[in-house]
């Protein structure tokens, strides 16, 4: 019988954080068990609601959302995006530099597949967003990871990233505010990182999507608004701060020296034709969800759930043996450091797994996010302390008799 396999261009591509212990965890739970699930962040099966608005949009254009729009999205949802990055201080954006995809997901892997030819090399931070070095691979790229120094509240460690620049180096990509580490960089560094793509002509890819998510008084600088003279792709979407991943919408924004970009440009623009446009109902939450009050403030600040949750955990877990973890100040994630001499811990996969095995929670490990050493594991804050509560203490109890080796 002939074999179908799948394609070589898959070998390096991996997304962990659906991976082989979420296979076991969905193992487990068709097995009768109950998982606490603080592996995925995805709001709305936590409680956090979209605000009415934004549904109440989508909902009313249902009928005007039928057909196929503009590869790049309805005009006034860009013009709502042109109006946000106005807001950010991202100079110069016309509604033609604005890509509406399915979520910035899709927006990730066209960014790469429209640039990289084999062996061209992206920065990317360690730990990352997955998907950003999944995509790299996928497009034929070599992600070269950049450490972030957890020592310095998680900040990317510039000479790390400077050592790192060759000849094929094409962009890098900053995630700010990060997943997993929850960290919202200083004007100081982006600056810094700005004034180094600069020098190297190097594009800029600015995950942006916790923007809106921010604790503890911390300013989102948006980087693309610190110069002029580097291209910039932003990506921004509405699954976090309105709550609609399910509804699969997000944009990219083209900004700064587009001029040294208008090949890439062209090709974009391919590749945003060849998938005709992107889910046309969920185009149309875009101006509620940018013109109205941002919504998640209230749930960020002091007293609000989200904060209470990230609170908590991140004391709760800074309480257990072994166990220390940096103060996030955006997102919804914690990226603890797990003492590893102590547990005798050299794979971090089997830990996550032996743990779910043994007290039904499930975690993400953190070289996952290519994070280089066995020594990290990602929480997503989403869940009711109750919930965060009972799954930390179960780890608690994991560790006082663990020992992997
Ligand atoms: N970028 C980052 C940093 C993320 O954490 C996520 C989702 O977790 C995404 C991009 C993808 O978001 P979406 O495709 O839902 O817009």
């Amino acid at each position: 019988m002939r074999q179908f396999k799948k394609s070589s261009k898959l070998d390096h591509v991996c997304y962990d954080i659906r991976g082989p212990v979420m296979d076991e965890a969905k193992r487990l739970e068709a097995a009768g068990y109950d998982i606490l699930k603080l592996n995925i962040g995805n709001p709305a099966p936590f409680g956090f609601d979209a605000p009415e608005a934004v549904i109440r949009e989508v909902r009313a254009n249902l009928h005007r959302a039928q057909g196929y729009t503009d590869s790049k999205g309805i005009l006034p949802a860009r013009l709502a995006i042109q109006a946000y990055c106005r807001q950010k201080g991202i100079r110069g954006v016309e509604p033609d530099d604005i890509y509406i995809g399915n979520g910035v997901s899709e927006l990730i892997v066209s960014a790469m597949q429209g640039l990289l030819d084999d062996g061209d090399e992206i920065l990317i931070p360690a730990p990352d967003y997955p998907l950003w070095t999944a995509a790299v691979n996928l497009a034929g790229g070599v992600a070269v990871h950049y450490l972030c120094d957890e020592q310095s509240n998680w900040y990317p460690d510039l000479k790390d990233i400077k050592r790192k620049i060759t000849p094929r180096t094409k962009g890098i990509v900053v995630i700010n505010p990060n997943n997993p580490t929850g960290a919202v960089y200083p004007r100081a560094i982006l600056e810094q990182i700005v004034e180094m793509a600069a020098a190297h002509e190097l594009i800029v890819f600015a995950d942006e999507i916790y923007d809106r998510i921010l604790y503890d008084g911390a300013e989102h600088i948006a980087l693309a608004s610190l110069s002029d003279d580097v291209v910039f792709v932003t990506m921004n979407g509405l699954s976090k701060s309105q709550r609609i991943a399910g509804y699969r919408v997000g944009w990219m924004v083209v900004s700064g020296k587009k001029a040294a970009a208008k090949g890439y440009i062209e090709g974009l623009n391919m590749l945003a034709s060849m998938r005709l446009c992107s889910n046309v109902p969920a185009q149309y939450a875009i101006p509620a969800a940018l013109s109205g009050e941002n919504s998640i403030a209230d749930l960020t600040k002091p007293g609000g759930r989200l904060y209470n949750q990230m609170e908590f955990a991140w004391r709760r877990i800074n309480e257990i043996p072994g166990l220390s973890c940096v103060r996030p100040t955006g997102a919804f994630y914690l990226f603890p450091k797990v003492d590893v001499a102590r547990f005798g811990i050299s794979d971090d996969q089997q830990f996550v797994k032996d743990f779910l095995t043994a007290e039904k929670v499930l975690l993400v490990q953190g070289t996952g996010f290519n994070w280089p050493k066995p020594d990290h594991f990602r929480v997503v804050l989403l869940p009711e302390i109750a919930t965060l509560s009972s799954a930390l203490d179960r780890l608690e109890k994991f560790l006082s008799t663990y020992r992997q080796q």
